[in-house]
């Protein structure tokens, strides 16, 4: 049954989900968690696939088609690919982002049960840093994971999600060029969000996207690609036609403008922005039996009060609790 399309106070209409998965993790990269990992979920704290379907299947009918699938790291839900089977009937694209760490495992059902499209977080390609940034000693791994990922056709495009840190990514923005050169993934730079467990981001530990574009231009002169409509990323084709390569800027280059986006936690939560202090609890009222109707209600009037933007350069901007891990990046 189609429904109102759901838009916000401001008049953007919502049409992208993100969906946490789980808040576990088998990594423990710094800008995202402390070493010693943070108080999981309970598991009957985690919202059921059966749960996690009625909400999409609710979203779906006011007008969400884009589903992207997270954590924490959602591939360590073992059955994922029965999830992604249960949604894919419901949406238009159904993605998935992972550290990579269990492709080999999982990707053959995961592309075959209908994920659409990829996002694979690699922030280094040398063996030492990247264990030094993410606290697993897994590079090898993870391209083994990507590689096998690549075989399948359907996969594609793939892209590669690397956090952009100043004082440490300079040196991997020529290898990560040269990578999407190589090939057949865009590698796209994210600059660093204060999201982290530890609170010490820092406006000076970005490394912003103009600052990694200008650089890679230098070497490899690249070419403006058109912005997508409610596209987070800025996109450039090398212009020698090898590869592609993009920069998700929020901090820089806020793009809250046209954003379309709401995210749904491991535990239920509704959370309107990256950066919200306030979030929606759809759990209780789901386990409570509230009708389709009710659900709607609560949604819509939650998504009405969407913030109109992030306020991470403004002075007095305060963190949100929940770590990116913890919301679902
Ligand atoms: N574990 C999966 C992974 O790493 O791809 C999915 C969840 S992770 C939270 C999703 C994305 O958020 C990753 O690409 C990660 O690099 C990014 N991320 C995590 N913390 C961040 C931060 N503080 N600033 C910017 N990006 C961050
Ligand atoms: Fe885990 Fe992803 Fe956070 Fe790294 S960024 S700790 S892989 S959830």
């Amino acid at each position: 049954m189609a429904r109102e399309p759901l838009v916000d106070g401001h008049g953007r209409r919502i049409g992208d989900l993100r969906v946490s998965v789980t808040d576990r993790c088998n990594f423990r990269c710094q800008y995202c968690m402390p070493a010693e990992g943070l108080p999981w979920l309970e598991r009957s704290e985690v919202l059921t696939f059966e749960e996690i379907e009625r909400l999409v299947a609710l979203l779906s009918s006011m007008g969400v088609r884009d589903v992207r699938l997270t954590g924490g790291e959602p591939l360590v839900r073992r059955d994922l690919p029965r999830l992604v089977g249960m949604l894919r009937p419901l949406v238009d694209d159904l993605s998935v982002t992972t550290n990579g760490f269990l492709l080999e495992r999982d990707a053959e059902a995961l592309v075959r049960a209908g994920v659409t499209r990829w996002n694979v977080s690699v922030d280094s390609l040398q063996r030492d840093r990247f264990f030094e940034l993410t606290r697993r000693d897994a590079l090898g791994r993870v391209l083994a994971g990507l590689e096998h990922l690549a075989t399948f056709p359907e996969a594609h495009p793939i892209k590669i999600n690397a956090v952009g840190l100043r004082g440490f990514t300079e040196d991997e923005v020529l290898p990560f060029a040269a990578f999407a050169r190589e090939h057949p993934y865009e590698v796209r730079f994210i600059e660093f969000m204060p999201l982290d467990a530890d609170h010490a981001w820092d406006l000076d530990k970005v490394l912003t996207g103009e600052e990694i574009r200008a650089a890679v231009h230098e070497h490899f002169p690249l070419e403006a690609e058109p912005r997508e409509p409610h596209s987070t990323a800025r996109t450039y084709r090398f212009a020698d036609g090898r590869g592609r390569i993009g920069f998700i800027n929020p901090v820089s280059e806020p793009f809250c403008g046209d954003c379309n986006r709401i995210r749904l936690t491991a535990d239920g939560r509704l959370r309107t922005c990256l950066f919200s202090l306030n979030e929606t609890d759809l759990r209780a009222p789901l386990r409570a039996g509230a009708s389709d109707a009710e659900l709607e209600k609560t949604i819509r009037d939650a998504v009405w009060r969407k913030e109109l933007k992030h306020r991470v350069n403004d002075p007095g901007f305060v963190q949100p609790a929940r770590t990116m891990s913890a919301i679902g990046g």
